[in-house]
């Protein structure tokens, strides 16, 4: 059985940014379905029980099909969100250093040009989904729950849930408001780690 992972900081700690009421909802609401309807889902096939997610949304096309779109909605959101809730916290913000700094600035030539880029992305994620930095530094998007695993790609540096139910109580209809607010919580020492391997 899969479970939800307790937060590492308390539901109020980025409130300024993001919300008790939405750290709330989409942590225990949200995250929590996911959750239970993977868990759910693979009732039905025992056999694949147990494993790690990451085997799973790594090759899809081996889950049984009458699983598959379960796994990858709600297996793929509990990954996505598993990381989403490391890659916050309360002393998060301001800029990468180190090793990661030096990528992204040789990469898109600022700090700056890495965040407009990033942010421009996100932005245009029609309806739900993802933005994601992967280890090669490209920014890319998902819809839905995909997760760049299910493509055959790396494991994500870092991500940004653009999904109405991660901003709407505090950020109603505009997503560049909640974009902005978010980049003042990224914890660039998790990106950093996730990096360094
Ligand atoms: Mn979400």
């Amino acid at each position: 059985m899969y479970t939800l992972p307790a937060l590492e900081y308390d539901y109020d700690a980025l409130g300024r940014y993001i919300s008790k009421d939405i750290m709330q909802l989409h942590h225990d609401k949200h995250h929590q379905t996911y959750v239970d309807k993977l868990n759910a889902a693979l009732e039905a096939v025992p056999e694949w029980q147990g494993q790690p997610i990451e085997s799973l949304l790594q090759d899809l096309s081996a889950v049984p099909e009458s699983v598959r779109t379960a796994v990858r909605n709600h297996g793929g959101g509990h990954y996505n969100h598993t990381l989403f809730w490391q890659w916050l916290s309360p002393t998060g913000g301001g800029q990468p250093t180190g090793p990661l700094a030096e990528a992204l600035e040789g990469k898109f030539g600022s700090y700056q040009a890495f965040v407009d880029e990033f942010t421009t992305k996100s932005l245009a994620v029609f309806g739900s989904g993802w933005a994601w930095l992967q280890p090669d530094l490209e920014i890319i998007t998902t819809a839905n729950q995909d997760t760049p695993l299910s493509q055959g790609l790396d494991a994500p540096l870092l991500g940004l849930d653009v999904w109405e139910h991660a901003y709407y109580l505090d950020y109603k209809n505009k997503r560049d408001d909640y974009v902005k607010a978010w980049w003042n919580v990224v914890n660039w020492d998790y990106v950093a780690e996730r990096f360094k391997k």
